[in-house]
C-alpha cells in the first residue's frame, strides 16, 4: 500500500487519470474481441456550438456512467463521438462574422469558413468533454461534414430512393424567409407575440351587405381563395355558394361550407388564404381550392400582390390596413396575444410556402414507429408516449431538402432536355453533383448529354439520423449487425421528436429494424431559481466554470444525483459543493484506513474469524451492492449515488470505522485474529465502495485504488475490474439486526457524552445496559469489548432484565445507565 498525498487536489488527480486511461487504451472498443459481449452506445453527435453547457454535462455524464458501468460488467463497450456539423446556425454565424449573406460568395469559400468555425467550436467542446473525463473511444471520432460521412448519408438516400421512400413534390412547407430555406416541423418553435386582430368588411357581390372577417394577417388578403362558414350557422348559411368580394384586390371568391369552422370563434366567418397558416393548407387540399402564391423566398410580396408587390410582409400589412381604413372597410382593430411559429435558429416568423422539395415518406411508417417504440425499453418508461404522440401529430411527410450551402449534397441530376431524374449509383458516392456530372454517357430517356445538378442539399437530420448504423460500422464492416441495433440511444427530452424519431423512421425504412434497443432520456437543466437556464435570465452557469471550480467528480455527482432520470434538474452550487465534501470525506477515510491497515497483507492467507460488527458491515455492503446494481440496470443514477453516499458516510465511516478503530490501534486487548478480521473487513468494504462509485466518480476512486488495491487485486485500472457480484450468502438479516442494535447503543452513549459537553474520547467509569431479554443480552455481550474500547468505558455490564428509568435506545427495548 502506498500513502496518499496529504491534500486532495482534484485538478491534478483528474488530469493525471484522464491521460493515463488514454495511454492504457481502456476505452478502446476491440473490434477483434469475440469473447466479451458487446455494448454499443449511440452517442448523439452534437451540433458544435462552441458552448458546452450544463445540459451537455448532464447528457455526457449519463452516457459515461453507462459506458463505465457496462465495461465493469464485462462488456466490450463502443462509446463513439461524432460531430453533427451541417447546422443552419453555423451558416448564420458565418454570415454574421464575415458580414455577408451566403449567396454573396462562392460556395467553396462559404464552406471553408463554415469548416473553420466548426473546428474552433469542436475544440472548445472537446476540451470540456475531456475534462469531464468521458470514456470515449476517440479513434471513432467523425464529422458529418467529411466526405466519408457524406458517402454514408448519400448512400442511405440512394437506397431509400430505390425503395420508394424518397419523392419530390410541390407541397406547402414551413419556410424561414430569413434563412431562405424550408425547415422541418421540428425546427419550428412557438413564441407568444403581440399582434392585432383586424375586423374587415367583405362586401357580398351585387348587394349592399357585407360579412365581417376577423384576421391577424390582413397582408394575405391578396391571396384569399375562399371564404368559409359553418353550414350549421344560421347567421351565415344562407350565403353558402354566393360570391363575395375580396377587398383591396377586388376579386370575387365563393363562400363555402365547412364543419370545421367554429361559429363562436372570431366572427364565425373565415377567409382562406394561401397560406396564412396550417389550417389554410388543410382547407385548400380538402376543397381543392386554387393556390395563389403571394410570397417570394425572402419573404416579400410577389407580383400576385399587385400594388403591394416588393413590400416586406410587415410593410404590406401596414399598407393594406391603411387602404382598408381609407376605403371604409376596417371596422375595428383589437390587440391580440398569439402564438406564432418561429425559426428555431434565427427566430424569424415562419411562413408556409409552396415549393418543390424532396420528401421522405415518413407518415407511411407511423404505425410501425408506434409498434417499435412500444418494444423499445425507455428510461423512464413514460417517455415513449412523447415519440408516439409526435409521430401521430405530423401533418405532412418529412421535407429533407434544404436551400442551403453548408450541407451534404443531394446526389441527383436532371436531364437538361427532358427533365429525367438521374440518381447517383451507390459506387459514385461521395459526390457533389454541382461539381461533377453523372457518370453516364447520355440521358437514358432522350439521349441528351447535358445535365443540370440538384442544387438543394440535405436537411442536417439526414446526416445524424443514421448514426445507429454508422456507429456499428455500416456500410463498410461486414459484421456491422453485431453492434446493431444500438444497445442504448441516450437523448434529451427536448429532442425526442427529432433525434429519437428521425433515427427510428430512417432505420426502419432502411433496414426494417429498430435502431436502438433502449432509449435513455435526460431532462433539462434549470437555473437555481427553477426556471429554464438562460443568459438573459441571469441564472446561466457555464460548464467550464463548474469544472474549473470543483472538478469532474463533484460535478458528475450533481448530474447523477440531481434528480430522477428524465426529470428536469436544477443546477445548484451547494449540490456540487456537497459532492466535493463527499469526495474529501472519502479521501480522508482512505488515508485513515491506510494507517489502520498498517501491517495488513491482503494476499496472505491468515486465519481469522469475522466478528459480529464485521459481519454486520459486510452484510450491509452486500445489500448496498444489490441496490446499486439494480439502480444501475434501470439507469436510476440518482438512487445509486444516494445509496452509496449514505452507506459510506454514515454506516461505514461514522459507525463501523469508529467502532473498530480501537481494536486496530490497541489489538493486544482483543487478540490478533480479531484485529485481522477488522482489517480484512475495512479493506474489502472500502474496495466495494470504490467499485460501486467508479462509474460516477472515476478519478478519485482510481487514485485510491491504485494506492491501496492495484497490487493486490491485480487490475491495471479500477475501471476494468469486474463489477462486484451480489453475494446473498454474505447477507444475514439477523447479523444486521444485531449490528444495528449495537450501533444504536454506541450512538446513545456518544450522544450522552455530547449532552454532558464531554469530548467523544472522554473516559466513562461504568455503563449498565438493560437489554430486556437474555437473547439480547447475549448479543450485546458478544461485542462488549468493542463497546468498551470504542467509547472508553472501563466497565460495561450487561443485564438481561428490563428497566425503564434509564436512557432509552429507541426503537429497542433497551436502556442504559451511565456513570462518568
Ligand atoms: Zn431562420
Ligand atoms: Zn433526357
Amino acid at each position: 500500500m502506498q500513502p496518499l498525498p496529504k491534500k486532495y487536489t482534484f485538478s491534478e488527480i483528474e488530469r493525471k487519470w484522464q491521460q493515463k486511461w488514454e495511454d492504457m487504451s481502456i476505452y478502446h472498443f476491440d473490434w477483434n474481441d469475440t469473447r466479451r459481449p458487446v455494448f454499443s452506445i449511440d452517442t448523439p453527435p452534437p451540433y458544435p456550438s462552441g458552448n458546452f453547457h450544463m445540459g451537455n454535462i448532464l447528457n455526457w455524464t449519463y452516457f459515461d456512467i453507462v459506458a463505465r458501468y457496462k465495461r465493469m460488467r464485462g462488456f466490450n463497450v463502443l462509446f463513439p463521438q461524432g460531430w453533427d456539423c451541417h447546422g443552419l446556425s453555423i451558416e448564420i454565424q458565418v454570415e454574421k462574422e464575415q458580414k455577408i449573406r451566403k449567396r454573396d460568395v462562392p460556395p467553396d469559400q462559404f464552406r471553408k469558413w463554415c469548416e473553420q468555425l466548426i473546428e474552433r467550436y469542436i475544440a472548445l467542446m472537446k476540451d470540456s468533454i475531456l475534462k469531464l473525463g468521458c470514456s470515449i473511444d476517440w479513434t471513432t471520432e467523425y464529422r458529418t461534414m467529411d466526405p466519408d460521412y457524406w458517402r454514408r448519408t448519400q448512400l442511405s438516400f440512394i437506397l431509400l430512393h430505390k425503395k420508394g421512400f424518397m419523392y419530390q413534390g410541390t407541397h406547402p412547407v414551413n419556410w424561414c424567409p430569413r434563412c431562405e430555406t424550408a425547415i422541418a416541423d421540428a425546427e419550428v418553435d412557438y413564441e407568444k407575440r403581440q399582434g392585432a386582430l383586424n375586423y374587415i368588411r367583405f362586401p357580398l357581390e351585387g348587394t349592399s351587405e357585407h360579412l365581417m372577417i376577423a384576421t391577424s394577417r390582413p397582408e394575405f388578403i391578396p391571396a384569399c381563395v375562399a371564404v368559409e362558414v359553418n353550414p350549421e350557422d344560421e347567421r351565415f348559411n344562407k350565403y353558402i355558394g354566393k360570391s363575395i368580394v375580396v377587398p383591396v384586390v377586388n376579386r370575387t371568391v365563393k363562400i363555402i361550407a365547412d364543419e370545421a369552422v367554429d361559429p363562436s370563434f372570431g366572427t364565425g366567418v373565415v377567409m382562406i388564404c394561401t397560406y396564412g397558416d396550417k389550417e389554410d393548407v388543410k382547407t385548400v387540399m380538402k376543397h381543392k381550392l386554387p393556390v395563389i402564391k403571394l410570397l417570394t423566398d425572402n419573404g416579400r410580396i410577389n407580383e400576385n400582390g399587385g400594388k403591394y408587390a416588393g413590400l416586406t410582409i410587415n410593410q404590406a400589412r401596414k399598407a393594406i390596413v391603411e387602404d382598408l381604413d381609407a376605403a371604409g372597410l376596417l371596422e375595428k382593430v383589437e390587440k391580440l396575444s398569439q402564438e406564432v411559429g418561429v425559426c428555431d435558429r434565427c427566430k424569424a416568423h415562419v411562413e408556409i410556402l409552396e415549393h418543390k422539395q424532396w420528401f421522405m415518406k415518413t407518415r407511411a411508417l407511423t404505425d410501425e414507429v408506434e409498434k417499435t417504440a412500444n418494444e423499445v425499453v425507455w428510461y423512464p418508461d413514460y417517455m415513449k408516449t412523447r415519440l408516439i404522440d409526435w409521430a401521430k401529430s405530423l401533418d405532412w411527410d418529412w421535407v429533407i431538402s434544404r436551400q442551403r450551402v453548408f450541407a451534404t449534397p443531394i446526389p441527383v441530376w436532371y436531364c437538361k432536355n427532358c427533365g429525367e431524374l438521374i440518381l447517383a449509383e451507390e459506387a459514385w458516392v461521395p459526390i457533389d453533383p454541382k461539381l461533377e456530372n453523372p457518370r453516364v454517357d447520355k440521358c437514358p430517356k432522350c439521349g441528351s448529354r447535358e445535365f443540370v445538378p440538384e442544387r438543394d442539399v440535405f436537411d442536417t437530420w439526414m446526416d445524424s439520423s443514421i448514426t445507429c448504423a454508422v456507429h456499428a460500422g455500416w456500410p463498410d464492416r461486414e459484421d456491422w449487425k453485431r453492434l446493431f441495433p444500438a444497445d442504448v440511444h441516450p437523448s434529451g427530452i427536448d429532442i425526442i421528436r427529432t433525434w429519437a424519431y428521425y433515427l427510428m423512421v430512417r432505420h426502419l425504412a432502411l433496414f426494417g429494424e429498430t435502431p436502438y434497443k433502449s432509449c435513455l432520456i435526460n431532462g433539462m437543466v434549470l437555473g437555481s431559481d427553477g426556471r429554464k437556464m438562460s443568459k438573459s435570465l441571469k441564472n446561466y452557469v457555464a460548464a467550464p466554470e463548474v469544472l474549473g471550480k470543483y472538478g469532474s467528480d463533484a460535478t458528475r455527482q450533481w448530474a447523477a444525483g440531481g434528480g430522477a432520470t428524465g426529470s428536469d434538474i436544477p443546477f445548484r452550487w451547494p449540490d456540487v459543493e456537497y459532492g466535493r465534501r463527499f469526495l474529501v470525506k472519502l479521501w480522508n477515510v482512505s488515508k485513515f484506513a491506510i494507517n489502520l491497515l498498517e501491517g495488513y497483507a491482503p494476499s496472505e492467507t491468515v486465519e481469522f474469524e469475522l466478528q459480529p460488527l464485521d459481519k454486520w458491515i459486510l452484510s450491509k455492503a452486500e445489500k448496498l451492492t444489490q441496490k446499486v446494481t439494480e439502480a444501475m440496470e434501470k439507469c436510476q443514477f440518482n438512487v445509486a449515488v444516494e445509496e452509496i453516499r449514505n452507506f459510506t458516510w454514515h454506516l461505514f465511516c461514522d459507525y463501523y470505522i469508529e467502532a473498530v478503530k480501537d481494536k486496530l490501534y490497541n489489538p493486544d486487548a482483543y487478540g490478533q485474529a480479531k484485529k485481522l478480521a477488522a482489517q480484512y473487513t475495512l479493506y474489502e468494504v472500502l474496495y466495494r465502495v470504490l467499485q460501486l462509485l467508479a462509474p460516477m466518480t472515476p478519478h478519485l476512486t482510481e487514485e485510491i485504488y491504485q494506492a491501496m488495491y492495484a497490487e493486490n487485486k491485480g487490475f491495471k485500472s479500477l475501471q476494468i475490474s469486474p463489477w462486484p457480484k451480489y453475494d446473498s450468502a454474505l447477507e444475514d438479516e439477523a447479523v444486521e439486526k444485531n449490528g444495528d442494535l449495537i450501533m444504536a447503543i454506541m450512538s446513545g452513549v456518544r450522544q450522552n457524552k455530547a449532552e454532558n459537553k464531554l469530548p467523544l474520547n472522554a473516559p466513562v467509569k461504568t455503563v449498565d445496559i438493560y437489554s430486556g431479554s437474555l437473547e439480547t443480552a447475549n448479543v450485546i455481550n458478544s461485542v462488549k469489548e468493542d463497546i468498551a474500547g470504542t467509547l472508553k468505558i472501563a466497565n460495561v455490564r450487561v443485564h438481561p432484565e428490563k428497566r425503564s428509568d434509564g436512557k432509552q435506545i429507541s426503537p429497542y427495548d433497551v436502556s442504559f445507565q451511565i456513570e462518568y
